[in-house]
């Protein structure tokens, strides 16, 4: 079975306290979780370090860096390397949350180029991906999402490939409340899970984990998450509520 994610975006929220308030309440929870079933806790920059300490002693449960610089060091100021990263024991990174295509420019070319030192130092990047309001409306959404993937994994080999993690997260749905049907998501993530088998093979596709982001909540995540091609979530808003976080975690098939 491919792996099944719940991952947290905590983007710009929390003061040090909350987090670690937040986090303690979740460890105190009972989750259902195992080397399949898996948390991923995507904690702003200055916190990476106390939370990664916080959740140490539990197998399944990891912390994400909500972005990396393109470049191995030098001087680059304000920019955060993942030899930094990997330093300090942090195994996963959010890579091209729409947020940052949008306020801070980044294209598919930098995103490829982020994939790569990424890869090149074992850290595991969790991909995102999704269309715009308007690409929606177009019914373009397939075309949009498959460019995304082509210019920013399909240099990968298969080994590079093998078991990625992709999020994607229809920006009409971000934060907004208003989620993709079961329906929409389910047909987008077997398309993209149909892109990488033209790619890569059917067997490569199959250990590809395709998460959904759109105001995932308590409410709606165990339909969601039912769906054949979605393999979990990357969730916003309803992440930084404990118990609506543990009953999406718990709602993993
Ligand atoms: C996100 O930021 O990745 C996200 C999906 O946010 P929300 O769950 O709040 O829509």
């Amino acid at each position: 079975m491919r792996k099944q994610i719940a991952a947290a975006n905590w983007k710009m929220n929390l003061t040090i306290d909350q987090a670690k308030e937040l986090t303690a309440a979740l460890l105190a929870a009972p989750l259902t979780t195992d080397e399949t079933h898996q948390v991923v806790l995507g904690v702003p920059f200055p916190y990476l370090m106390s939370i990664h300490e916080q959740i140490k002693g539990n197998e399944n449960i990891f912390v994400a860096a909500q972005n990396c610089y393109t470049k191995k060091a030098g001087a680059y100021t304000g920019e955060t390397s993942v030899e930094m990263l990997k330093s300090i024991g942090i195994q996963y990174v959010i890579l091209g949350h729409s947020e940052r295509r949008e306020y801070f420019n980044e294209t598919n070319a930098m995103l490829a180029e982020k994939i790569n030192i990424c890869l090149e130092n074992e850290l595991v990047p969790i991909f995102c991906c999704g269309e715009p309001l308007e690409i929606r409306e177009a019914a373009t959404q397939n075309e949009y999402v498959e460019k995304q993937l082509i210019e920013s994994l399909f240099h990968l080999t298969v080994d590079q490939i093998t078991g990625f993690i992709i999020a994607y997260e229809p920006i009409w749905a971000i934060g907004t409340g208003k989620t993709a049907s079961n329906e929409q998501a389910q047909e987008i993530q077997a398309y993209i899970r149909q892109v990488i088998a033209a790619k890569y093979g059917n067997t490569v596709a199959e250990t590809i984990s395709i998460l959904y982001g759109g105001s995932v909540k308590a409410t709606n995540a165990k339909d969601i998450f039912g769906q054949p091609d979605v393999d979990g979530g990357l969730v916003g808003g309803a992440s930084l509520i404990a118990a609506d976080f543990v009953t999406i975690i718990n709602s993993l098939k």
